[in-house]
């Protein structure tokens, strides 16, 4: 406890929102019972909010935080394509057994009482396919117009699984390609879950390509995080163009950390490049709420980006931003012109670390577009 003091006794203002945070977070404890067993007596209801708080609490928490006329589409659609990935993780099912799965999971969702048995690389994924069917049915519930876009999206989604579980991403435009189908793709539903709901209304949240780069933000910031976790488990998702510049094989890039450290920076400015589509797309919001929802993940990509950058503590481990920062994040009041300056305020500061034109360009172009303050 004393050391925690002394570690945030220099952001006297993160203890508050931490403490503030915790009391949130105890709100939404998973239950100490297995999901198999709460599974036989729960509700629809109750089953489906129990999954979600086991297999993503904070995702539970920061559903709960939108209108309540989009937390049971969002919560299902989260749900759907959580399923649908513990089909694509496991790696014990048979190669052609995986794939019917794949292309048929967005017309068995549409179909009463599916579920799988022992799929899903652990217990909760396990337990949560075995009951899929409480899942299913609280979904079929669901207006027609969130049930379009969830199955729209499930079904693309899948394609990109089956594609990728094939093909290795090679250039740039691997990259995004790969980034659309596993992030873009839940960016372009999250935004016309909004316009369905008619709580959103810009014709601006129609532009796929504006809510896909939310998305590829997201994911390339969590890619480029990931590289020592990922290289140990023998995934790679950074694109073999940007290294193989460098280094034969990737993991040369533990051992060379300074060419380890321009392929760091490179996907950093590239991942920066969404930043002017990301802004866009935040302008264009007018709910607080789904604002909010929409605002904690983009801020906590680029302060990890910042953390990342020039780092070469990348290359072994998967650096963290402070959990104090996080929970500034979550607990602040959040608007348009805060998100402005502070993506502005961390540019600025990563071009102290290390001057780079990328990112001069990208706060030429914040200040024009939004102004100098
Ligand atoms: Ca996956």
């Amino acid at each position: 406890m004393f050391q925690r003091i002394l570690y945030y006794s220099g952001n006297p203002i993160e203890i508050g929102f931490l403490i503030q945070m915790k009391f949130l977070f105890k709100e939404f404890k998973p239950s100490d019972k297995p999901l198999s067993l709460i599974g036989k007596n729960a509700s629809d209801d109750e089953f489906c909010s129990e999954a979600l708080k086991k297999v993503s609490r904070s995702f539970s928490v920061v559903i709960h935080q939108l209108p309540k006329e989009l937390q049971d589409p969002v919560q299902l659609f989260y749900l759907i394509l959580r399923g649908l990935d513990t089909v694509e993780d496991d790696m014990s099912l048979p190669e052609k057994r995986k794939d019917e799965l794949l292309t048929q999971f967005s017309s068995l969702i549409n179909q009463q009482e599916f579920s799988l048995t022992n799929v899903g690389d652990t217990q909760d994924y396990r337990d949560l396919m075995a009951n899929f069917e409480k899942v299913v049915r609280k979904y079929q519930l669901l207006d027609e117009k969130y049930k379009v876009v969830i199955t729209d999206i499930t079904e693309r989604m899948a394609t990109g699984m089956k594609k990728y579980a094939h093909t290795k991403v090679k250039s740039l435009h691997d990259w995004d390609d790969y980034c659309y189908y596993v992030a873009g793709l839940v960016g372009i539903g999250l935004s016309k879950l909004f316009l369905s709901s008619g709580i959103e209304t810009n014709s601006r949240l129609e532009n796929e390509a504006l809510s896909n780069e939310m998305g590829l933000f997201l994911q390339k910031t969590n890619i480029i995080r990931d590289y020592a976790e990922d290289l140990d488990q023998e995934r790679i998702f950074w694109p073999s163009d940007v290294w193989s510049k460098y280094v034969f094989s990737i993991n040369q890039l533990q051992q060379n950390k300074e060419k380890g450290m321009v392929v760091v920076n490179e996907l950093i400015c590239n991942a920066l490049s969404h930043i002017p589509s990301c802004l866009e797309y935040l302008e264009s919001l007018s709910n607080e709420k789904v604002f909010r929802f929409c605002a904690i993940p983009q801020l906590m990509a680029i302060e990890t980006l910042k953390k990342l950058y020039c780092n070469e503590l990348v290359l072994t481990e998967s650096v963290k931003i402070r959990k104090g920062k996080t929970a500034r994040f979550f607990m602040s009041k959040q608007n348009f012109k805060n998100v402005v300056s502070e993506f502005k305020k961390v540019l600025l500061e990563m071009n102290k670390i290390q001057k780079n034109e990328q990112i001069v360009t990208i706060i030429n172009h914040i200040e024009t577009t939004y102004g100098r303050k």
